[in-house]
């Protein structure tokens, strides 16, 4: 482009770091200062992304006081929500917590949140609690927060309260976010709900996932994680063994249907479990094949056995 604006700038560094190129991000982020554009508030948050996904702490923060005293950008509440996830994923939950607390503007439901999910990822009870009670405030009769309790719960072993969370749920008659999964084959969008067998797509799918899962084991080394069966993020597949899941019977259908040498591409509503994520590494490699799923928080693209996340 002869000129580039912030737009442009922003747009780029935002893409990047979806697809987990942190480094390329951050050195576009300081080209375009070099370049004397400034940036604006999107532009943060995508640099913040990256660090988010980086586990890039100090300089998450810096980029954020930078934001404040020499950009004059005044933070809004989704900067603020950077700054919580920055702090959640890398395990500085006390840090997060503080933070929230400190924040000059009040936290909304969604910053809670992220902190309940990063208690959750990182099975941390000791403020479970304190969060729950400032969420159940805000929004009362949300499933998705039954939901990730439920997951912290399991992790820690406390059953009473998993069977607890769920009378309540049924009381209440919340229901979880059915996870599906998309993939496009011959110019046709095939949608995949876990354990759904109703169709001929979705029975193609089961036997080819389950020819798949056999080589696994053989030549890929697979162990199914049990953990995840409960530690499943949004656990909306829960009932179903966690080998079903509909990202599993997605890529399943796409190895049977597309031709060797092209990417597998799909789309899921949800986050993308840790056993999923494992299965995806090890077709990627067994098959030779590259596979993208897009999920609800980013891109993972897998390629010779690992992922562009780097697991994180
Ligand atoms: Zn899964
Ligand atoms: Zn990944």
């Amino acid at each position: 482009m002869l000129e580039r604006s912030v737009v442009s700038w922003t747009a780029m560094i935002a893409r990047l770091a979806m697809h987990g190129y942190g480094e390329e991000a951050i050195r576009l982020f300081n080209e375009m200062e070099e370049s004397n554009i400034k940036p604006d508030g999107i532009t943060i948050i995508s640099i913040l992304y990256v660090c988010n996904h980086a586990r890039l702490v100090g300089l998450g923060c810096s980029y954020f006081s930078r934001m404040v005293n020499t950009y004059n950008i005044e933070p809004v509440i989704e900067h603020y929500g950077c700054i919580v996830d920055l702090y959640g994923r890398a395990g500085k939950l006390r840090q997060a917590f503080d933070f929230v607390c400190q924040m000059p503007i009040s936290p909304n439901d969604i910053v809670w949140r992220i902190l309940l999910g990063a208690c959750s990822i990182h099975g941390n009870l000791d403020l479970v609690g304190q969060v729950k009670r400032r969420l159940s405030k805000l929004d009362p009769k949300k499933s998705r927060d039954h939901v990730l309790l439920s997951n912290i719960y399991v992790i820690a072993g406390k059953w009473k309260d998993v069977a607890n969370l769920r009378r309540s749920m049924t009381y209440h008659r919340l229901k979880k976010t059915p996870g599906w999964s998309m993939i496009e084959v011959d110019r046709t969008m095939h949608s995949f709900v876990a354990g759904e067998k109703q169709n001929d797509t979705a029975v193609e799918a089961h036997q080819k996932l389950r020819k798949i899962m056999s080589r696994l084991r053989i030549e890929g080394g697979y162990v199914p994680e049990v953990g995840s069966v409960l530690h499943d993020i949004e656990m909306e597949e829960k009932e179903d063994p966690v080998s079903q899941h509909s990202e599993k019977l997605a890529v399943a259908f796409g190895i049977a249907r597309l031709l060797r040498g092209r990417a597998v591409r799909l789309v899921k509503n949800l986050r993308i479990c840790r056993d999923c994520h494992t299965v995806m590494k090890l077709i990627s490699k067994v098959y030779e094949v590259e596979i993208m799923v897009r999920d609800r928080s980013r891109v993972h693209s897998f390629t010779h056995g690992f992922c562009s996340c780097r697991d994180y």
